[in-house]
């Protein structure tokens, strides 16, 4: 009999490790003292049909997927309830306590690895279908709380799912106490080992939630259900698109062709993110367009962290630009939207060099003769430090 099998089985005392906290906080606590067993079974149950209700609502099947990631696992208080759903050895569990890392792969026959507090120090090993994260985020103080949330993001493979869960604003005593920017860290926890530095209860506004989510994934919140995790953590789910959804390769985006290298362009600069390249039809003779790799079709879509990214690069471009066209002065334009004037449905800023009485005139149109945008480019490429 493995592991697995044993598991089918409701013999799962002897699998509850002796430091498990979370069981410890049952044995202490005056509601559940007296049975602090069932109320951990129960506990990690009820994580189950939660989860299984968010399923249900955002039409996910479990059965479905690859690779289940639970990460900030402890000592199995879910694991041992998700088990007898998938298959063990699709399911990965991590945490910072390395012996319940050690303790679940060695019971459940999971996959594991040993986390950090700072997600810098933390290389997760594969891409998964769902991520679960269960009493996590409403635990992080705010250095770990976005980085940790990009980084799980980042480890979803195309069309998985990202579920965690906060301490909202009805957790509060005093609701009062939430800060403007919808972020409060008050130093008290179950833990009896994590610093107060890196770990204590933290409370999160939805408008925290849903900005954090925009700005550091790029998509919007695709599922939120408040007080959904044992009747009073607020849940969350985030999806990455598949990458095609992402970047549109097809011919209804001439900008996505260019970056996939399918039709030419001048290009000014270029990085992981950004491209400039030259305006085939240019208000005046340098006329530059700069684009984020990823097709947003207007700036509100846009993540702000990409924003002054593109922003930076525009500072750092345009002085070469202008030395190269010899001007002086320029506009900065972006249309957003058919009526503001924008052809192109790819976010696109437009830096436009003007010259001494060239009549202020934006849409001229002009066009570069034989090799004239050659010379441009060589002598923009110049003046770059
Ligand atoms: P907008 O009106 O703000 O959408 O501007 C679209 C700009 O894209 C116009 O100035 C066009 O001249 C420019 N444009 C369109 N196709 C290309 C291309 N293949 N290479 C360079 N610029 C282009
Ligand atoms: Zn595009």
């Amino acid at each position: 009999m493995n592991i697995y099998d044993l598991n089918q089985q409701d013999n799962m005392e002897a699998k509850v490790h002796p430091n498990d906290e979370m069981y410890l906080f049952f044995t202490t606590h005056p509601l559940t003292k007296d049975a602090p067993l069932q109320a951990y079974f129960d506990s990690g149950d009820s994580m189950k049909s939660s989860l299984l209700g968010i399923f249900d609502k955002i039409g996910f099947r479990m059965e479905g997927a690859n690779s289940f990631f639970e990460f900030a696992c402890g000592y199995g208080r879910f694991t041992r309830h998700l088990v007898k759903m998938i298959s063990p050895q699709k399911i990965t569990v991590s945490d910072v306590y390395r012996e319940a890392v050690d303790f679940q792969k060695e019971m459940f026959g999971v996959k594991g690895f040993y986390s950090e507090f700072d997600p810098a120090d933390v290389a997760i090993p594969e891409r998964y279908d769902i991520i679960f994260v269960a009493s996590l985020f409403s635990h992080l103080p705010l250095k770990t709380w976005r980085p940790w949330l990009k980084k799980l993001y980042e480890s979803l493979s195309d069309n998985g799912v990202l579920i965690f869960s906060t301490h909202g604003k009805s957790c509060m005593a005093n609701p009062s106490d939430m800060s403007d920017a919808g972020f409060l860290y008050c130093h008290m926890s179950e833990s009896k080992t994590h610093s107060f530095e890196d770990y204590a209860t933290t409370y999160v506004t939805s408008e925290f939630v849903h900005k954090a989510v925009t700005e550091e994934t790029g998509q919007p919140v695709l599922l939120e259900m408040p007080k959904c995790l044992w009747s009073y953590q607020d849940v969350y789910v985030v999806r990455k698109p598949k990458t095609d959804e992402l970047i549109t390769n097809d011919e209804s985006c001439i900008f996505c062709k260019i970056i996939a290298g399918e039709i030419p362009a001048y290009k000014v600069y270029e990085d992981d993110d950004v491209l400039a390249f030259l305006d085939i039809t240019p208000v005046n003779s340098g006329h530059t367009l700069v684009i984020p790799k990823k097709h947003y079709p207007n700036l509100l879509e846009l993540p702000e962290e990409m924003a002054c990214k593109i922003v930076s690069i525009i500072k750092k471009i345009t002085p070469a630009i202008l030395a190269g066209v010899v001007a002086k002065d320029f506009n900065l334009g972006l249309n957003n939207g058919k009526l503001s004037g924008q052809v192109v449905d790819h976010l696109h800023w437009h830096i436009m060099p003007r010259f001494e009485g060239d009549g202020y005139d934006l849409w001229h149109g002009k066009s570069y003769g034989e090799g004239q945008a050659e010379e441009v480019l060589r002598k923009i490429k110049e003046n770059f430090n």
